[in-house]
């Protein structure tokens, strides 16, 4: 069955080089529609909870001191097949291997400052769109 959403954030490498704007009229542009969206800055503490899923890999640190480095925008978005499409919107987590047209291959700098998050399942996007936002902040 197609699936309806997913989640994202526009991480602070591309918020902070204003290209908010830019990123979220893409994911217009595709088909997207926003449900809940907000701007915040994580705390390292929030951020390791929401990326403990990657508490053993080596970049682990790395990663958690980024994504609290800076602002963020987190949304959830509904669109049929969401959480595919959006993944194909984004591209590879490398921007060197993002296809051509993609968000990564626009506007990531690399591998960890790679402009934006997208969920990689239903079940994630259920439990990452749980931990940003409250039923009342959703449209
Ligand atoms: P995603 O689902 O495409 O975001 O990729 P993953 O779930 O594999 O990794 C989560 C995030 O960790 C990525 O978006 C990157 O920001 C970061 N990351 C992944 N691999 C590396 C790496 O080798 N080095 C560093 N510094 N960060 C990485």
């Amino acid at each position: 069955m197609a699936t309806n959403r997913t989640f994202t954030m526009i991480k602070p490498d591309a918020f902070g080089a204003g290209n908010t704007g830019a990123i979220l009229k893409m994911i217009q542009e595709a088909g997207f529609k926003i449900v809940a969206m907000k701007a915040t800055k994580l705390s390292a503490d929030l951020a390791g909870k929401f990326y403990e899923v990657h508490k053993e890999r080596p970049f682990y640190n790395d990663l958690v001191s980024f994504m609290s480095s800076g602002p963020i925008v987190a949304a959830i978005l509904e669109k049929d097949n969401a959480v595919e499409d959006f993944r194909k919107l984004i591209g590879a987590t490398n921007p060197a291997e993002a296809a051509e047209g993609t968000i990564r291959n626009m506007f990531a700098k690399s591998i960890d400052a790679n402009a934006v998050h997208g969920s990689d399942s239903d079940e994630n996007a259920e439990i990452e769109g749980n931990f940003f936002f409250s039923q009342a902040e959703r449209v």
